[in-house]
């Protein structure tokens, strides 16, 4: 496994000498707190970007802060423009769908890199109507080389990940949306861990609908204790160190499931493994074992074979 994605990582290295910046961990510590590569002045959206898919049109990818507190259903609409300014012709491309972290423009396959193109991400609740800033390929690469030398990084590992990782599913937990009745008021955290509503998230529906999500095991580390905040379910077990693509971008205590073992691993540590041009490919990821009683194990999972 690890033999195959190194054979990747050296055709890579002989084909850029410019490799050498690429391999060396960054830790990204902006993008987590705070703003992401684009944030909205009136503090909805905290992060948003765009992943093209490389065949199947882009994604829009985004995070609403923690302090925005109007209650779900969330209602998103992706939106596509020309123009960036916002009187312009915005035209609604997928939605509105509820409750989600992303949504993909799978109208074309041939929009990957188009510096007029512009998304922007609508939101609806019932206190309001919330837009996000403008973004576009653009924001994300300045010039096609670049984004074509980026895109042959993900294809690369995509396939190298495809053939070799684990097959499992990711579970975003939610940092936004209806506060559950468990969360203190003072601290505005869960005050149970085993929450069946909020599944110790604090918001109601803890985690979102899970994604796949392949990912390559790097080392097995020794054993150590998971103490689950606040009041603390405690698990020993092997932690992991794991590589995936850097989509969805990973914050910690995101669930990842073996979909094998249907063993499940909160996100413990992040850190960018690839970068090219600042923007991130692959991530290394930390994983702690969940515990058995762990309410993230109650979340089903659709295809998911059982254990
Ligand atoms: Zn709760």
């Amino acid at each position: 496994m690890i033999s195959c994605i190194a054979i990747y990582v050296v055709i890579l290295m002989t084909t850029d000498e410019r490799v050498n910046q690429l391999v060396s961990p960054i830790h990204r510590g902006n993008v987590r707190n705070g703003c992401g590569f684009v944030c909205s002045e009136d503090g909805v959206f905290s992060f948003l970007r765009v992943w093209p898919t490389f065949g199947n049109g882009n994604l829009v990818e985004w995070e609403l802060s923690p302090h925005f507190k109007d209650p779900t259903p969330h209602s998103f609409t992706l939106q596509s423009a020309q123009f960036e300014a916002p009187d312009t012709d915005w035209q609604n491309v997928i939605g509105p769908v509820n409750d989600v972290y992303y949504l993909q423009d799978n109208s074309t396959v041939s929009i990957e890199f188009n510096s007029w193109l512009h998304y922007r991400v609508k939101l609806e609740t019932s206190k309001g109507t919330y837009y996000s800033p403008p973004i576009s390929t653009r924001e994300t690469f300045a010039e096609y080389k670049d984004y074509a030398r980026w895109r042959g990084f993900i294809l690369a590992w995509r396939r190298a990940l495809r053939l070799s990782g684990n097959k499992g599913f990711l579970l975003k937990k939610r940092l936004s949306g209806t506060p559950c009745s468990c969360v203190d008021p003072l601290t505005g955290e869960s005050t149970d861990p085993n929450c069946p509503t909020c599944d110790g998230t604090g918001f109601v529906e803890g985690y979102y609908p899970a994604v796949d999500c392949a990912a390559a095991i790097i080392e097995r580390g020794k054993l150590h204790q998971t103490i689950r905040p606040p009041l603390g379910s405690v698990v020993e077990g092997n932690n992991l160190a794991v590589v995936m693509l850097a989509f969805p971008l990973l914050f910690e205590q995101d669930v990842w499931v073996n979909r094998e073992t249907g063993k499940r691993y909160f996100v413990h540590t992040i850190s960018d493994q690839v970068v090219w041009k600042g923007v991130p490919v692959v991530q290394q990821v930390e994983l702690r074992l969940a515990p058995l009683s762990d309410p993230v194990y109650q979340i089903s999972i659709p295809n998911q074979i059982p254990s």
